[in-house]
């Protein structure tokens, strides 16, 4: 039976998109979804989305209705999950990590091993930058025994994009649980500032600015690898960029990221600061996760085989709405100790989904 979802419902964005197809590609259920990014300025399809309908589609064979920039509506019917090698162009600057947040978790049970190449924006603003789902999305899944590899094979930045991302999903027989309410104390805090076709002192300063605002806050292992990319190396991006990624790991085994992406007229070490400020103020909140994760974890702990508990840094419309999805599509209820905009608990238990061997 087709399974209908509104996509205006709660946060009303890309995300109900990106996740309702996920899942209708693991699950097998048909799908249709009405009143697409509802909420958004721009409502409909954008290119990012359409690459990620398309990708997931490809991937379980599936047959779309509505599939073209602008559309409010959408009809999925998936078929069998494959295995193989894909490669997908989303043709603007929009953001290869936002079509992984479809493939990774529809990859999850394949039949055989998934290869992507995605080509796009890799360091966008409201959405992962790479580096996040390289360092801190990837290990945090490998906990549920979900082992995938991340490359970057070139930074992409607005507005052309250019970018170019290979990931290689292993995919389960099914998804261990995860645990991580305890925050425990900071062992180390790493990270990376990057920039493509800019002087190299930009990176010094973001690098500078963070370090310094975390040992001024009392974290005295600070880690920040220096990326200086010009157009003679191939990983350089088409265009001007620049920002930087902090993370965060416990003896309790939490992991928490934050990042800023420079600007042009906003200066290196104001770009540091935001992120070592957004890193203190979530590790100061007792979390184990951050608010980040808290979204994009629960397609993973709805699936999984148990209970799973996380601790998330502040609990966001995202998340309620991600919540919403594994409610109506897979039947899981999440329960939160906590509330929107506050530190919470995060308890779900999962499915249990198991993968079908038979290849298409
Ligand atoms: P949407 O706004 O519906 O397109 O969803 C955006 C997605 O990007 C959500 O899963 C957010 O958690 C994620 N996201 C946005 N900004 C960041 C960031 N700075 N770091 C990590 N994830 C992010």
């Amino acid at each position: 039976m087709r399974i209908d979802i509104d996509g205006s419902m709660l946060e009303g964005g890309g995300q109900i998109l990106r996740l309702s197809i996920a899942l209708s590609a693991v699950s097998g259920v048909p799908l249709r979804i009405y009143n697409i990014r509802a909420k958004r300025s721009n409502p409909g399809l954008r290119p990012q989305h359409l690459t990620a309908i398309k990708a997931v589609a490809e991937l379980v064979g599936a047959k779309v209705e509505g599939l073209r920039v602008g559309s409010r509506e959408l009809i999925f019917t998936p078929g069998r999950p494959r295995g193989g090698r894909f490669y997908f162009d989303v043709g603007t600057a929009g953001a290869t990590t936002l079509v992984l947040q479809s493939l990774l978790p529809a990859s999850a049970f394949s039949p055989k091993r998934v290869m992507v190449e995605v080509k796009g924006g890799t360091n966008n603003p409201m959405a992962p930058p790479i580096d996040y789902v390289q360092r801190l999305l990837l290990p945090i899944l490998a906990k549920m025994n979900y082992h995938c590899q991340v490359s970057l094979l070139r930074r992409g930045f607005y507005p052309r994009g250019g970018g170019v991302v290979r990931a290689v999903m292993e995919p389960v027989d099914k998804l261990r649980t995860i645990s991580m309410l305890k925050p425990g104390k900071v062992v180390k805090i790493t990270g990376i500032a990057y920039s493509c076709k800019l002087p190299g002192h930009i990176v010094e300063r973001m690098a500078k600015s963070a370090e310094k605002a975390l040992t001024e806050a009392g974290y005295g292992d600070v880690e920040i690898e220096h990326e200086v990319l010009q157009p003679e190396h191939p990983k350089c991006s088409l265009d001007p960029g620049c920002g930087i990624l902090l993370r965060a790991e416990t003896n309790e085994g939490a992991l928490l990221g934050a990042d800023s992406l420079g600007e042009r007229g906003k200066p290196a070490e104001k770009v540091g600061l935001e992120a070592a400020q957004s890193l203190i103020k979530q590790l100061s909140s007792g979390a184990s996760i951050d608010r980040y994760m808290g979204d994009q974890l629960i397609v993973y702990m709805a699936l999984a085989d148990g209970k799973s508990e996380v601790r998330v840094s502040e609990l966001t419309l995202h998340a309620l709405t991600c919540m919403e999805v594994v409610k109506i599509l897979l039947g899981v209820t999440v329960e939160v100790e906590g509330g929107l905009g506050k530190t919470s608990n995060i308890l779900c238990r999962g499915v249990g989904l198991r993968r079908k061997m038979e290849e298409s």
